[in-house]
């Protein structure tokens, strides 16, 4: 099969029974796509690449990686506000072994038709797995959630749970056991992310900062923060956890949802006046969100536990766990 077989095949669709968002105006198939923007709106775009063994284990099943190489971007447009509309797909292919396409692109074509999002375009050669993909999206000019709004004494918040990823990937590390429920559970959050892209829409106008969860709750809020210049206080067993993770030790648990990444969750910042607001968009987009600690004018994060204590420091790492638990 060659490249532009391969292309046909497996990544491009017939037009009658997918119908594109109206601001594609040509997709696959020429030099270059053709995009109409909404009057008023503004264009988002965000960029992320995955590479075999650094972003995904070669176990994880195609169909889970092509939904969650579109996840992790559309993600990024969730924790923006906008409107996901159109996507670009550069792929890097060790052999174009048919079995892999044809679930990577099930999983892919799954998770862009629930956001009704188009793949307009791409790259297709051979190499090491790799696959990078561009997402478009849009939002009424002026109104992307950015992290550099957050003010003090604003109310911070999660989305979802965190941890589970993490949890996943330590299992598969062998360095805890789960029940066999547990295990497909936190693989599930690992390998299976649902960008909340229907919360980041719903909080435009209500949010003041938002970030989604990549690397780790702590250090993506610091993003926030350096850029709204602010600092935080955050009551570490707030942060809300599944069952899974609830069983696990409390160092642990604090390991996974503080620094565990991977999560895709998305943190945001929403004055207190705006807490009924806030429940409105929790409850419109079906995504449930808590209130873990709030914005400060004095910088750095502070960690309190549910006495209010201070926590010494962030877990390091894994042997940090094992020394405490
Ligand atoms: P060019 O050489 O002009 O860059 P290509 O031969 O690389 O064009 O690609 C032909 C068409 O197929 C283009 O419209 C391109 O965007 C699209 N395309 C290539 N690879 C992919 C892919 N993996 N997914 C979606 N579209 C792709
Ligand atoms: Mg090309």
């Amino acid at each position: 099969m060659g490249e532009f077989d391969l292309i046909k095949r497996f990544f491009t669709r017939d037009p009658a029974l997918t119908p594109q968002p109206a601001t594609v105006a040509l997709g696959i198939g020429d030099d270059c796509a053709v995009l109409s923007p909404t009057p008023g709106a503004q264009w988002l775009i965000s960029t992320d690449m995955l590479v075999e063994g650094r972003h995904f284990l070669s176990t994880v099943a195609p169909d889970r990686l092509g939904h969650k190489a579109l996840a992790v971007n559309l993600s990024d447009l969730a924790a923006c506000g906008a409107t996901p509309r159109a996507f670009t797909l550069a792929l890097a292919l060790p052999r174009a072994d048919e079995l892999f396409l044809e679930g990577f692109a099930r999983g892919l074509f799954a998770l862009a038709d629930a956001h009704g999002i188009a793949l307009v375009g791409g790259d297709t050669t051979a190499g090491p797995l790799n696959i990078c993909i561009t997402v478009m999206g849009e939002a009424p000019a002026g109104a992307a959630l950015l992290r550099s709004g957050a003010q003090p004494g604003d109310d911070l918040y999660v989305s979802g749970t965190l941890g589970d990823a993490r949890l996943a990937l330590e299992a598969f590390r062998g360095t805890v056991q789960l029940s066999g429920e547990d295990f497909e559970t936190a693989r599930r959050a690992m390998e299976q992310p649902q960008p909340r892209v229907a919360l980041g829409q719903a909080l435009r106008g209500v949010a003041t900062s938002a970030i989604d969860v990549s690397d780790g709750f702590a250090g993506d809020l610091g993003h926030v923060l350096k850029r709204s210049k602010l600092g935080a206080t955050v009551q570490a067993d707030a942060l809300p956890r599944g069952p899974a993770l609830l069983k696990q030790p409390l160092a642990l648990q604090r390991l996974c949802t503080l620094a565990g990444g991977d999560d895709y969750e998305l943190i945001f910042s929403a004055p207190a006046s705006a807490r009924e607001a806030v429940q409105s968009a929790s409850a419109a987009s079906g995504t449930p969100v808590t209130r873990v600690g709030q914005l400060d004018a004095e910088p750095g994060l502070r960690l309190i536990d549910a006495q209010g204590q201070v926590l010494p420091e962030l877990p390091a790492g894994f042997d940090h766990f094992k020394a405490s638990a």
